[in-house]
């Protein structure tokens, strides 16, 4: 913890250590989640997919009207002095409205967003050559989840959920269907056929999804992107979830039942090698 807190962040166009960096109480982030984010994986301090992480926070900012814009080089720059090269790790990037002097609901008249970066390391995912359990909760969440927002009281009760039950992940459905994970985006392999939930603004369109689509389709694999019912996940032959910081992780037991023969499957085996080939030569 006390290393984590001399790690260099960027907060409103300074550098500075964690311990240092400080928002007001009365910072809309603070008092209503009133803000977007993103995570960015970078590897070996290059970062991974970064205008696909920008182009989501772009909409993600329209979608909660938040008027703020910044290039991709910018960024670059903001970003880079807080990269290591000898490490893997996830940059996190957060813009609020800026503070709300009485604690006004509507936007202030002329908003001054708080902009935060801060980084920490990536370790390999332990459950990624095991696989984890799962199971599935009843999507409680609100209806704009394809707008990535700090606003996430929702999914910490659902995944503090799961977690006490001994599961890496809730799986999350909604009348009779499946959206996608807690912190991540669903795969399942129904009848030999990689199938994901199609894009609604019920689930967020993830980057690491989006890259897996695009392996599948030119490495040949047959994938869709369509609406699984509950019962179609459940006799699916491999279930995976999929996130920029835990890479591609099967799912082997999902709610005290083995998925497949228990053991990751030969269609996540294939998946995986290629997304580490790809992440290797980016
Ligand atoms: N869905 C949700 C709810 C998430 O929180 C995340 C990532 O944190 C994802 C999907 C996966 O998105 P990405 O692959 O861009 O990390």
């Amino acid at each position: 913890m006390n290393e984590l807190l001399d790690n260099k962040v960027y907060l409103n166009a300074e550098y500075l250590p964690l311990s240092e960096a400080k928002v007001s109480v009365l910072d809309r982030g603070f008092l209503f989640g009133d803000g977007v984010y993103e995570m960015i994986p970078s590897y070996a301090g290059r970062l991974f997919r970064l205008q696909d992480h920008l182009d989501r926070l772009q909409t993600s900012l329209e979608q909660i009207r938040l008027e703020f814009s910044c290039d991709l080089e910018t960024w670059q720059g903001i970003i880079n002095p807080l990269l290591d090269p000898e490490k893997n790790q996830a940059i996190y990037l957060q813009i609020t409205r800026g503070i709300a002097p009485l604690r006004d609901h509507p936007f202030p008249e002329n908003p001054n967003p708080t902009v935060f970066v801060m980084c920490s390391e990536i370790k390999p995912f332990p459950g990624l050559e095991t696989g984890v359990k799962a199971l599935t909760m009843e999507d409680s969440r609100w209806e704009m989840c394809h707008v990535k927002a700090t606003t996430l009281l929702a999914n910490v009760l659902l995944k503090q959920e799961a977690k006490e039950q001994g599961c890496a992940e809730a799986i999350l459905t909604k009348n009779g269907y499946v959206t996608e994970g807690a912190t991540s985006n669903l795969f399942t392999l129904i009848k030999g056929k990689i199938v994901t939930p199609e894009k609604t603004s019920e689930i967020l369109p993830g980057i690491t999804r989006k890259v897996i689509l695009e392996l599948a389709r030119n490495n040949s694999m047959p994938v869709s992107e369509a609406r699984i019912s509950v019962d179609e996940l459940q006799s699916a032959s491999e279930i995976w979830i999929s996130s920029s910081t835990r890479e591609i992780i099967p799912v082997v037991e999902l709610d005290s039942k083995q998925v497949g023969d228990g053991k990751p499957g030969p269609v996540w085996q294939k998946m995986n090698q290629l997304f580490q080939q790809y992440k290797s030569s980016v």
